[in-house]
């Protein structure tokens, strides 16, 4: 089964998927590994439970892509082919945009460098901090420096269609819309950067933040989207804007219908979100003169990202390897390949 394999003439919509790999309990489960990328833009999913032989596996399912992330790939090698092509775009008054989208545990976060607690990975090689250093290298060339611009970091979350200020203790924050369409995050705290440290500090502030006041500090996080914004403004007024956001699991089924009341309303608000964001990039990718951003909050919030002549999107889409994953990386890889 071949799921899209045209040709792929769209440059303003990029669509990865990463495949991480198997974890240390994930391995003591003896939790096979059922994804293989034979090429650089192809995943399959071999759904039977056990291998027929060493090379061979039953009921294979295969899934085409921009580009398809194996185990080795750095998130170096990833910021090369998802993010780092938008980011000249934000000077050139453009609104670029990177979605981190996938289950829980999958490795979103991972991707875009936001993990600061635990040793586990270097925040500096993520794509927030890649994002930031390419930002404050073309500042400096001579095509943009007479532009005057200055930098500045937003970052916030937004959980159960509500936003909150990860820059300002979680405050709540509301949403305004005006005559002209102009959608206003009333109160948000924008924080000038000047260097790549400034932003690395920035995105560990408001990912602790994220995290207080929590009992379990994957609970909280899995459910919401965090979204941090690199803006360019020129005398006062913006100039460009790119969006990095670090989607809520898209877990669902199994995972909430035993779950309690509170967890269902969470997973019905993601996968309102989540829906309307996939229609607001295919909107983007065909050039529709609707965008129904005002679907959700999500993609109410992020209506720059999808209106205008000016906006790119990439999509990391993470898959976790294992056997005890495939229906959520299944989805994850529908989701992924519907989104273009
Ligand atoms: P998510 O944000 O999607 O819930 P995380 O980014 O927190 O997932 O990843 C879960 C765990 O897996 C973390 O410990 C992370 O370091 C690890 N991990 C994720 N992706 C990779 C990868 N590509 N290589 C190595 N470890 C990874
Ligand atoms: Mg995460």
């Amino acid at each position: 089964k071949v799921s899209s394999l045209e040709p792929r003439e769209d440059h303003r919509i990029c669509v990865c998927v990463r495949k991480r790999p198997l974890n240390q309990r994930e391995t003591i489960m003896k939790d096979l590994d059922i994804i293989t990328i034979p090429s650089d833009n192809v995943v399959m999913v071999h759904e039977s439970k056990q291998k027929v032989d060493l090379t061979r596996y039953l009921e294979n399912q295969t899934f085409c892509f921009d580009h398809a992330f194996d185990v080795t790939a750095s998130n170096e090698l990833v910021y090369q082919f998802t993010a780092q092509p938008l980011v000249e775009s934000i000077f050139r008054k453009g609104m670029a945009t990177c979605f981190a989208y996938g289950q829980t545990g999958s490795g979103k976060t991972h991707t875009m460098g936001g993990a600061f607690s635990g040793r586990d990975q270097d925040c500096s090689k993520g794509i927030y901090a890649l994002v930031a250093q390419d930002v404050f290298l073309l500042l400096k060339t001579t095509a943009y420096e007479k532009l005057d611009l200055k930098v500045y970091g937003t970052f916030f979350e937004i959980y159960g269609g509500k936003v909150y200020d990860l820059l300002n203790w979680k405050k709540k924050l509301q949403v305004l819309e005006d005559g002209n369409h102009q959608i206003q995050v009333v109160g948000l705290q924008e924080q000038e950067v000047c260097s790549v440290e400034d932003v690395l500090n920035l995105v560990e502030l408001g990912s602790s933040c994220r995290t207080s006041g929590q009992t379990s500090v994957n609970v909280h996080s899995s459910r919401s989207h965090a979204v941090f914004q690199i803006i360019l403004k020129s005398g006062g007024k913006l100039h460009g804007k790119f969006s990095l956001v670090d989607l809520a699991g898209n877990e669902r089924g199994a995972d909430t219908a035993k779950a309690n009341r509170k967890r269902q309303l969470e997973g019905a608000e993601i996968n309102k979100s989540l829906l309307a964001l996939k229609e607001c990039i295919r909107a983007l990718g065909q050039n529709k003169s609707h965008t129904p951003f005002r679907a959700s909050k999500l993609t109410q919030v992020l209506r720059d990202s999808f209106i205008g002549q000016n906006s790119s999107t990439c999509m990391i889409a993470t898959i976790s390897p294992g056997l005890a994953s495939c229906e959520n990386t299944l989805n994850t890889l529908r989701y992924a390949n519907r989104v273009k």
